[in-house]
Formats: C-alpha cells, sequence, structure tokens
C-alpha cells in the first residue's frame, strides 16, 4: 500500500478512463472471484445442478457481465426476480434456462413464453393462468411449482398441493421443477430448518416426475439434505458469507476505493458533521472522501460519541474508524494514528477491501450483505476486473 500515493493519480488506460480519474470512488467487480464461488458452491453442491441468482442486478454487481461469466464457466440456469430483469437478460443471452421467481402477474403468460422464460407458479390462481395458458397454444417452456413449507410469503400451500400431484394442470409442461425456500437456512440449529427439510422431502415424494430444488446460498451448507437437483445461490455467489457460524469460505468480489478530497485538523473538543454527534477526544486528522448515503453507503454506519463503532476504512493498510455521521455525498475518516502523516490530497482508501468484507460492513450497519451490496450506488466508477 505504501506505494498507492504514486498510483493515485495515474488512472488505468480503460474506455472509461475519464470517468475513472472524474469519479470520487471506484468500485471493482471481481467477475472472476465470483466464478471461482460459482465453483465452489457447484462443488458443495455433489451432483446437483449449480444456478446462479443475478436478480437485482445480480444483487447490484450487474446481472449480464455476472451472467456472463458465468455460463462461460458453465451455468445453465439463473434466476431474476422480476420479468423485466428476465427480458433483459434474454435479450444477451438466447439459450440458457431463464427463471423468474417472483410469482406470475396477470396476463403475463404470452410475455413468458414470446421471451422462453420458466414463472415460479405460487398460488393456484397462477396456477390455472399458467395451464390455461400452455393448454391454449401448446406451450411447453416449463415452469416451477413454489410450494411453501413456512416462510409464508410466496408458494402454494401443502393442502393445495396434495390434490395437483395426478393433475393434469401439471401436464405436458406447465410444471417441470418443484421448489421451496429456506427462511433460517444460515441458522443451521433453528428449529424451521429442520421443519422445512422434513415437508420439503414430503412435497418433493408427491412430485416425482419433476426435479426438486430447495437450497439458497446457505441452504447447500446443509449438505445432502437440502441439495436435491438444483441449487440457487445467490449472495454467495457475490462474496457473503453462507455460514455466519464460520468462517467465510467464499472470496470477496468487490472492492470500493474512494479518493480523499482534504485532510483537515480538528482541534480536541470540537465536533465532526451533521448533529455534531462526534468529538474529537483529541487533535484528530480526518480524510474526507465523497462517498455518502447517496451512493448506497448507509448512514447507519455513521459514528458517534455514543458509538464508536461506525464503518471502518483501510488507509495505507491500516484500518481507521469514521469520524461523525455519513452525510449524502462525503464521510470522515480519522485518520490521526496514521503514520507519515496520513494520506494527502487524492489518496486512496478502501471502503470495502479483502479485510472489510460486505458482513462487516453490514454489521456496522445494522443490515445484512445484501443491503449492502444491492445499495451500491451509481456514481462510483465501475470496473470489472
Ligand atoms: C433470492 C433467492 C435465492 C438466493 O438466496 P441467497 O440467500 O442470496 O443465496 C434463492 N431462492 C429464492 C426463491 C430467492 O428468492
Amino acid at each position: 500500500m505504501t506505494s498507492s500515493r504514486n498510483h493515485a493519480n495515474a488512472a488505468p488506460a480503460t474506455p472509461h478512463a475519464g470517468h475513472q480519474a472524474e469519479a470520487g470512488a471506484q468500485l471493482t467487480i471481481d467477475v472472476a472471484a465470483i466464478v471461482e464461488n460459482w465453483r465452489l458452491l457447484a462443488e458443495r453442491a455433489g451432483g446437483a445442478e449449480c444456478a446462479a441468482v443475478v436478480k437485482a442486478d445480480a444483487y447490484g454487481l450487474g446481472a449480464e457481465p455476472v451472467s456472463r461469466a458465468l455460463k462461460a464457466a458453465g451455468c445453465k440456469t439463473f434466476f431474476v426476480a422480476q420479468l423485466p430483469e428476465a427480458r433483459r437478460l434474454r435479450a444477451g443471452d438466447p439459450t440458457s434456462t431463464i427463471q423468474v421467481l417472483s410469482g406470475l402477474l396477470p396476463g403475463t403468460c404470452a410475455a413468458y413464453a414470446e421471451l422462453r422464460l420458466r414463472p415460479t407458479l405460487g398460488s393456484l390462481p397462477e396456477l390455472q393462468e399458467w395451464a390455461g395458458f400452455c393448454r391454449a397454444n401448446g406451450w411447453r417452456g416449463g415452469a416451477a411449482l413454489h410450494v411453501d413449507t413456512g416462510m409464508n410469503r410466496l408458494g402454494l400451500r401443502r393442502e393445495d398441493v396434495a390434490p395437483l400431484a395426478d393433475n393434469p394442470l401439471l401436464a405436458d409442461g406447465a410444471g417441470n421443477l418443484v421448489m421451496s425456500h429456506l427462511a433460517t437456512a444460515d441458522d443451521p440449529g433453528h428449529p424451521l430448518t429442520a421443519r422445512q427439510l422434513g415437508l420439503f422431502r414430503a412435497v418433493r415424494q408427491q412430485f416425482p416426475l419433476l426435479r426438486a430444488s430447495l437450497a439458497n446460498s446457505s441452504g447447500i451448507f446443509l449438505g445432502a439434505d437440502a441439495t436435491y437437483d438444483l441449487v440457487r445461490p445467490g449472495i454467495a455467489l457475490y462474496g457473503g458469507n453462507p455460514t455466519p457460524q464460520h468462517p467465510n469460505p467464499m472470496r470477496s468480489a468487490v472492492r470500493l476505493v474512494a479518493r480523499v478530497l482534504q485532510v483537515r485538523d480538528v482541534p480536541a473538543g470540537e465536533t465532526v458533521g451533521y448533529g455534531a454527534t462526534w468529538t474529537a477526544q483529541r487533535r484528530s486528522r480526518l480524510a474526507v472522501v465523497p462517498v455518502g448515503y447517496a451512493d448506497g453507503f448507509l448512514r447507519a454506519a455513521s459514528a458517534s460519541d455514543r458509538r464508536r463503532e461506525g464503518a471502518v476504512a483501510t488507509v495505507a493498510g491500516r484500518p481507521c474508524p469514521l469520524a461523525g455521521r455519513i452525510s449524502m455525498d462525503l464521510l470522515a475518516i480519522d485518520v490521526t494514528d496514521c503514520e507519515d502523516g496520513g494520506p494527502s490530497r487524492g489518496d486512496p482508501v478502501a471502503l470495502l477491501d479483502e479485510a472489510i468484507g460486505i458482513d462487516h460492513l453490514a454489521e456496522r450497519a445494522g443490515t445484512i450483505s445484501y443491503e449492502i451490496l444491492t445499495s451500491l450506488g451509481a456514481r462510483y466508477a465501475r470496473v470489472y476486473a
């Protein structure tokens, strides 16, 4: 990191070099790490097919570049949440299986067929509308039957499913996958996890001709009881820890580096930022960087006199705490303890890196890594590595 000062003003020569030099912060997305994570998850899933969940623009990291790289690595099935997301993905990928997770909105069957997408049917009205469309149009593009086993969000109730097992509604490609979703997979000791595993085993036996899918990222680590024919990892692909009770087996996929706008010294006793919530306990040196909550750097990760444990920045290899509230476009880092007087104007400081993972920042913001990633702002210069 000591040489970083020399590189700070030299933007890499890429087509976006101008934007990179002008942007306050650069977000580097390590697509190779995402591919490596997918391979690890595929291995952990045993013989099951490993799909990729790329909803919400691949958790904010870019559905197109991410899915392109995963497809090249052998991934054949992609999950999104909503039809417009699937439409965008299909435009660049004519061949992969694309499944939309969040139910079937009325009147959308024709769009699914036209784009060769698979809906996830989670209620009897959805199933009836889809089956009627398939029958009337001879469409056999497939769909998933989503059975609720305890999430109580989407999904057919089990008592509605029992009579369906040999129902003509499911013939002729109207359904080809039976799935459910785990509510507490990241907490293997939770009684609901065992209950859902048991219920899904019974559901699966009712539909012997359909493929089965239960596991999200954390579910894969529950082992053979959860992996079935197809697994659906999301967050673990992007570096989130699927086993919070254990060290993170996944590689970090994002690096966020901001540049110092100015360095200033604050006398002991003065406060920093909105609300005057952080008081300098000694003469303090601050580095101010152009990243704020408008960039998705959540205000809840601020530091105050009452709560010093805000977000952390890496400055020349050293972890440094924030000082005061994160505002819309700016935040201040306490660099008093840095060697050689700390960073200078223009120097890089990391807000997410190998040392400060998305789970760490999430913990400091009182949230989860999913929200950290899906909040990543549009003002960052994005680089795909
Ligand atoms: C989002 C989602 C996933 C992926 O979950 P992760 O916890 O990110 O691995 C899998 N299945 C369904 C139904 C989902 O909505």
